[in-house]
């Protein structure tokens, strides 16, 4: 069998690494939303890159690899903690994504919480309520898939998910997306000052390749149990969908919260570049074990002492 290429080989012979992928980020990252259009980024993006199966899991490998020190260090520290939002149409990848880049993580240090559809206890809540009850722990990564975003998104696009909620009819005026984008944004300004870092990734498919993968799922068996009526139904929605997600990303990023326009139309790609972000995220804390200092190393050494001079 042959050797699979490292990714410093793959990086000799495509042009293409962790570290190049780092660079990219400045084309994907949102902080300002001022001049926010999603028109302007290309759901097929790959900086030009392309590369086969096997390369690709080998330099996803290398991320990862990174991925998992950083948060080793994270969770030995216990201060800071991270949230991930991932967000996108049907089909644009999330679970797959989510997977693959959090594979070999501690899984005692991640956290993930799907949200669907609120249940009753949800709905006699504020909108944010069961966010705040899935939040990370300091020295955790919680990673939600599908998140709070979903209020200014699918219940934009459906308002008869906000009549469910049972909000005093006073306060439902014209204003009540801008206010929920407000709310949103202030929410993630307070967890950011409380040293929770926050990346939001919206997974950018085009609307042929989600076309080209419901089809898959319709013809191979094995994906058949993906294959959702729900979601083709939410597809003659698109046009609502991206004003909502392009009004929702303008008006929410920030430096302490960015929004990441991933390329999703092809999933090595995708994978690369969340890995990438969160691995530059983490890194830009310069996380470090804790040094127990000077008393609890000798009591390390007298701890040592008694070890060794135990009988067999
Ligand atoms: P997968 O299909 O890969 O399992 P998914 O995230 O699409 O993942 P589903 O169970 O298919 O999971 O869908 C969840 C549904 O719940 C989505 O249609 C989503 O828009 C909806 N949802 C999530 N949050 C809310 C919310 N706050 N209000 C109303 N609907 C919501
Ligand atoms: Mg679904």
């Amino acid at each position: 069998m042959q050797q699979p290429l490292s990714p410093e080989e793959i990086a000799d012979k495509q042009g293409i690494s962790p570290k190049r992928v780092r660079k990219l980020l400045d084309r994907y990252r949102v902080t300002d939303g001022a001049k926010f259009r999603l028109k302007d980024h290309d759901p097929a993006d790959t900086a030009g890159h392309e590369i086969d199966k096997a390369e690709a899991r080998a330099l996803l490998a290398g991320g990862v690899e990174n991925l998992i020190t950083h948060q080793q260090k994270l969770y030995a520290q216990s201060s800071w903690g991270m949230l991930c939002c991932f967000q996108a149409m049907d089909a644009a990848g999330k679970d797959g994504t989510i997977k693959h880049v959090m594979s070999g993580v501690n899984p005692q240090g991640v956290q993930v919480t799907s949200f669907k559809a609120p249940g009753p206890e949800d709905l006699d809540h504020d909108f944010l309520w069961r966010t705040i009850r899935a939040l990370p722990q300091r020295g955790r990564i919680g990673i939600f898939n599908r998140s709070h975003y979903e209020e200014v998104l699918v219940v934009r696009v459906h308002p008869e998910f906000l009549d469910k909620q049972r909000l005093p009819k006073e306060l439902v005026t014209k204003q009540i997306w801008n206010e929920r984008l407000a709310s949103i944004a202030a929410f993630e300004q307070y967890l950011a000052r409380q040293g929770f870092v926050i990346l939001k990734f919206f997974l950018n498919i085009s609307k042929a390749e989600q076309k080209r993968r419901f089809l898959k799922r319709l013809d191979d068996p094995e994906r058949n149990w993906k294959f959702d009526a729900g979601d083709l139904r939410e597809r003659g929605f698109w046009d609502g969908y991206m004003k909502a997600y392009e009004e929702a990303i303008a008006a929410t990023a920030a430096p302490h919260a960015p929004w990441f326009i991933v390329p999703a139309d092809h999933k090595w790609f995708t994978r690369l570049v969340v890995v990438e972000a969160m691995n530059h995220a983490l890194e830009d804390l310069d996380l470090r074990f804790p040094d127990v200092g000077k008393e609890a190393r000798a009591a390390l050494q007298v701890a040592r002492r008694q070890i060794e001079g135990e009988e067999a």
